[in-house]
């Protein structure tokens, strides 16, 4: 394939900052941008012959211009609209109606009809930005729940494009989706079939879309395809996934070795927990702690001889629910580390920040039990990093079954992230876990990614893409 590739996501992978004067662009973390960008790093992988992604810079048009870029892999876009747009947007829609509900949190979305137009602004000015350049074989790769109607409006303006679109968030079952007002769900869906392939983590959010759009928009799929209009669109399951030598081979890089001896001596001779998310209602970070708490008083054993990292990154802090999730894990923290610790011991310690590279590997390899227990997640890759980095095969993983990680991480401690008394179990069961059980499921796990890496992820999507747009050449 000798054609340009357009990726299209919420937010360039960049953030700018000033420094004396000097505007500097630092790449952007997060599980979109580490899998897009394995992907454009795979020499012979991908051929197409330029790269370029659209996204929303974070500054004005005058900063922008004033920043020096290292356009070296790939071409920046940068989509502009007014503040108050991208507020209600980005905030308001994106996060206040769609996050909550494809969540399963129904009594967290906000029906605001002002969120809902600036939704479909913002994709305009998108979809405008990208129309200037576009020519009629790019390949346009759009991204994620902010951009559902995007794929609709360029197919309206380039009806011979390909376009992919890729969701990073579950799709809730119809029950869930039909609480959307009509004129709504009818334009998100319209909007995706604008796409010729639609991916999304699990064969459970395919089936929901699936059903999804056979009663909101009155029509029947046969198998993974749905005729719409006179293309054919192929919806399908493609788990996002790591590079998973990049996190094996971290285990003995110096740095990490380093951090890692500081971690084990505050460690000492103690069992020691981690976990690490962003903070947000969807990760179950309360009903974690909950169950901790439990678990200490089941088995005072462990009392003084446990500890408990947790690692929460700062998130959206500008939606109301967010500061309130905030305020409830730091109260229940003080209480917990003030009714059960002592001079000598604290249950928890906790960090509300993020974290770097080096210091998320040496806190993966050092625990004993990875603890990740959201309520509803997409996939959690977390899980996955946590697996690919215990090179030492040694390291127990708990994890919810609301992830959608678990559908291939089976030989983790599966557990219901409501059920504190099943999770509070499962820590006792890890800890005890003895050293060839907890190699034989690292090693299991560890295969099935390394397998299906982000690599895989990309060039099967990509696999897929192509065959759907020549089946629809086929029958035109
Ligand atoms: N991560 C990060 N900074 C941190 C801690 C974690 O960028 O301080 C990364 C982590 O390595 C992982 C991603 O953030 O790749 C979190 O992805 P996940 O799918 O687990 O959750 P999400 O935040 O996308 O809901």
């Amino acid at each position: 394939m000798q054609r340009r590739l357009l990726i299209v996501s919420n937010r360039l992978p960049l953030t700018i900052e000033k420094t004396d004067n000097l505007y500097i662009p630092r790449q952007s973390s997060g599980g979109l941008i580490s899998a897009v960008e394995a992907y454009l790093n795979s020499k012979g992988k991908n051929n197409f012959t330029e790269q370029l992604w659209a996204g929303v810079p974070g500054v004005d048009r005058e900063v922008w211009d004033k920043t020096e870029l290292d356009e070296s892999h790939y071409q920046f876009m940068p989509i502009f609209t007014s503040q108050e747009d991208y507020e209600h947007y980005y905030n308001g829609f994106s996060n206040s109606l769609l996050w909550p509900l494809f969540h399963y949190f129904p009594s967290y979305a906000a029906y605001e009809p002002s969120f809902f137009e600036a939704y479909l602004s913002v994709n305009k000015v998108f979809c405008e930005t990208l129309s200037a350049t576009i020519r009629e074989d790019d390949v346009v790769w759009i991204h994620d729940y902010h951009l559902l109607p995007l794929a609709g409006m360029l197919r309206e303006k380039h009806p011979n494009i390909t376009i992919g679109l890729f969701m990073h968030i579950p799709f809730p079952s119809y029950e869930l989706f039909r609480v959307i007002p009509k004129k709504w769900q009818r334009a998100l869906l319209e909007g995706m079939l604008g796409a010729d392939l639609i991916g999304f983590h699990t064969a459970d959010y395919v089936a929901h879309f699936l059903k999804s759009v056979d009663i909101a928009l009155k029509t029947t799929h046969d198998n993974k395809y749905i005729q719409w209009g006179t293309r054919q669109v192929q919806v399908d399951a493609f788990p996002i996934s790591i590079d998973f030598s990049l996190f094996n081979n971290a285990f003995h890089q110096p740095e990490i070795q380093s951090l890692r001896k500081k971690y084990e001596a505050l460690k000492a001779n103690k069992k020691m927990l981690f976990s690490v998310d962003r903070l947000d209602y969807t990760k179950g970070i309360l009903n974690r702690l909950v169950a901790y708490e439990r678990f200490l008083q089941q088995y005072p054993e462990y009392i003084g001889n446990v500890v408990f990292i947790l690692v929460v990154v700062p998130s959206r802090d500008a939606i109301a629910k967010y500061n309130e999730g905030k305020k409830m894990i730091d109260e229940y923290i003080g209480n917990l580390n003030s009714s059960m610790g002592s001079i000598n011991w604290q249950p928890v310690i906790y960090q509300y920040d993020h974290l770097t590279f080096e210091e998320l590997l040496a806190l993966y390899t050092t625990c004993d039990v990875a603890l990740i227990t959201p309520l509803r997640d997409g996939m959690n890759l977390v899980a996955k990093e946590f697996i690919a980095s215990r090179q030492d095969q040694s390291g127990v993983l708990i994890l919810s079954e609301m992830a959608g990680a678990s559908a291939e991480l089976t030989d983790a401690l599966l557990i219901n992230p409501n059920d504190t008394e099943e999770i509070a179990e499962s820590i006792a069961i890890a800890l005890k876990l003895s050293p060839e059980e907890q190699e034989s499921r690292l090693n299991s796990m560890q295969q099935a990614i390394k397998k299906y890496d982000v690599n895989a992820w990309a060039v099967d999507f990509f696999g897929e893409l192509k065959k759907v747009k020549s089946l629809q050449l086929k029958f035109e």
